[in-house]
């Protein structure tokens, strides 16, 4: 049996395998010669002293134990081609983890996204950032991989009871995502690896069988005595299965208002919201690693900061060391931020949502949209700061301590935002409660990170589209729409995920359900 330790080392030690086999030796009295191999199981930093320490479980093979590499096998797929159908709407995290499921439960998926391929959304990415000009089809949200695609790839979720999440990470490293990810506390992709990974999904959904259509909208879904009987696209086609899986993301308005119009059971949910701070990667990497240079062998530092302000959580969201704000709005007339960074981290800037979470009763304005009250109040802030910055892509900017001041910025520097910014009091983007908790909330922060309210940030506003404004409610045993049989709802869209793991576990999971239904198992069927 090889050996398993819990080792805290340096930097210099934890990256470089001679020197790690030096100190194992010592620790478990053994010649370093007599190691054949040090498998890392988990790694994570520990930067709550000065000195810095690389935390460490391995696994030490001596030459006695042999040592085999783990290749992640795919899981056996069946030919769906001439199997039932189900359709799948969206092809996010949630839809394509759906589908590969259906796949192994030996069901033919029918995957149908309004955006493009992965390829194809670059030109449309460019037609926002250079042009201005948003797609409503084809943007950082809609497209072949979700909102997933163009993201952080940051694959943690704070919910372990969600399901399985070393089974997705799996499969990513099955689909070409490096190991570390199974390592790191922290894995992450990064968007440059993660259109591939996603293009390896889908090429494997097709060869199986299954069908995946893009540039096509579901318009309307098809229900006949409160049963699911398919559903229309923008093409005026209709497309027929007893069974689908709605997994449109957080950003799918046009669906929310097509169940309400329908008298399809939804709710308002509540949301966080807020801006997108971005301040010199240098600098976050002195605060965290209390060092003025942090070398080549530590990481990026990313940040993660809550704090209770005004009764209410303000926290840092989707963190991204090393990385870039994206324009993520996906109608036109409307500004969203959000942020994403290469699997290297090695842009010159750290940014990170800064949101404070809302409650239903702050909707109350919006009380005559009903279950849409939340969407309204969200689109009227994205609707606002797009008229504040001057009817473009452009997004308003304040520099942070000038924000906690209450003064508008005389300059804003260029910043990782490429469709570039408008100097603004960033408090006329939001209501004033808000505004309010988010001047106290920096300067909160900005005790406990010393050195993190400082002019040398940049505030992107608004951070909005954090989680979805709409539940779609399931039965939490079958995970079937509580009025719409045959309707499963799911992922982010429907408010039960929160990010690529949850998704893609969420997607599993109603695809399973699909096949209990059904009578159908898998080694996967718990
Ligand atoms: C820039 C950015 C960075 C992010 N970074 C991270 C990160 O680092 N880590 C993380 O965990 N999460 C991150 N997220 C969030 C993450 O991407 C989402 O939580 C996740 O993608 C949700 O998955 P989903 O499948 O439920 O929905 P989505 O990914 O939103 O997918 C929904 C799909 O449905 C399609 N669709 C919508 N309406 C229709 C329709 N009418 N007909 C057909 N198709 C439709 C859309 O085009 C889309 O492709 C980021 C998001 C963004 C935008």
């Amino acid at each position: 049996m090889p050996q398993e330790l819990l080792l805290q080392v340096s930097p210099e030690i934890a990256a470089n395998e001679l020197l790690l086999k030096d100190y194992i030796g010592k620790q478990i009295k053994v010649s370093p010669k007599e190691i054949q191999h040090v498998s890392i199981l988990k790694r994570s930093i520990d930067a709550r002293q000065k000195t810095i320490k690389i935390n460490l479980k391995v696994s030490v093979y001596s030459n006695n134990e042999p040592f085999q590499e783990t290749k992640f096998q795919l899981p056996e797929y069946k030919n769906v081609a001439t199997a039932q159908e189900v359709i799948v709407v969206g092809a996010g995290p949630a839809g394509l983890f759906a589908a590969l499921q259906l796949i192994e439960l030996g069901l033919k998926p029918v995957l149908i996204e309004r955006g493009k391929d992965v390829r194809g959304r670059r030109r449309d990415l460019k037609a926002i950032n250079v042009d201005h000009v948003v797609n409503e089809d084809s943007n950082y949200c809609f497209g072949e991989g979700g909102a997933g695609t163009y993201s952080d790839g940051k694959l943690y979720t704070r919910s372990k009871k969600r399901g399985d999440v070393t089974r997705i990470l799996e499969l990513f490293v099955a689909y070409g995502a490096t190991p570390d990810i199974l390592v790191d506390a922290h894995p992450h992709i990064g968007t440059n690896k993660l259109p591939q990974i996603i293009q390896d999904i889908r090429e494997k959904i097709i060869e199986c069988g299954g069908q995946v259509l893009f540039e096509t909208r579901v318009t309307d879904i098809l229900v006949k005595n409160n049963e699911v009987q398919g559903v229309v696209t923008q093409k005026g086609e209709s497309i027929l299965a007893n069974k689908m899986i709605l997994a449109t993301g957080h950003s799918a308005r046009d669906i929310f208002e097509l169940l309400d119009r329908k008298k399809i059971f939804i709710e308002a949910k509540s949301f966080a919201l807020g801006v997108r701070a971005e301040h010199p990667q240098s600098l976050i990497d002195s605060i965290q690693y209390s060092c003025d240079y942090r070398g080549e062998l530590l990481p990026p530092a990313p940040y993660s900061i809550v704090k209770q302000v005004g009764g209410r959580g303000m926290y840092s969201f989707c963190m991204c060391p090393g990385g870039v704000i994206a324009p993520c709005a996906t109608s036109p007339g409307e500004v969203v931020t959000n942020g994403w960074s290469p699997s290297k981290r090695d842009q010159a800037t750290a940014n990170s949502g800064i949101v404070i979470e809302l409650k239903l009763e702050d909707f109350k304005p919006y009380a005559k949209f009903g279950a849409l009250a939340g969407m309204e109040f969200q689109k009227s802030i994205e609707q606002k700061a797009w008229h504040l910055a001057g009817e473009t892509q452009k997004v308003p900017a304040q520099r942070m301590l000038d924000f906690t001041k209450n003064k508008v910025s005389a300059t804003i520097p260029k910043t990782s935002y490429v469709p570039g910014t408008t100097s603004v009091e960033m408090g006329q983007v939001f209501p004033g409660f808000l505004t309010q908790i988010l001047r106290e909330g920096f300067s909160e922060f900005g005790k406990s990170m010393k050195g993190y309210l400082t002019n040398e940030a940049i505030l992107h506003a608004p951070e909005s589209r954090t989680s979805s404004p709409v539940r779609i409610p399931r039965d939490p045993f079958t995970y079937e729409h509580l009025q719409i049989k045959g309707l499963y709802p799911c992922g982010e869209g429907a408010g039960y995920a929160g990010g690529i793991i949850s998704a893609a576990i969420d997607g599993e999971k109603c695809a399973l359900m699909i096949g209990e239904s059904l009578n159908k198992k898998t080694s996967n069927t718990k």
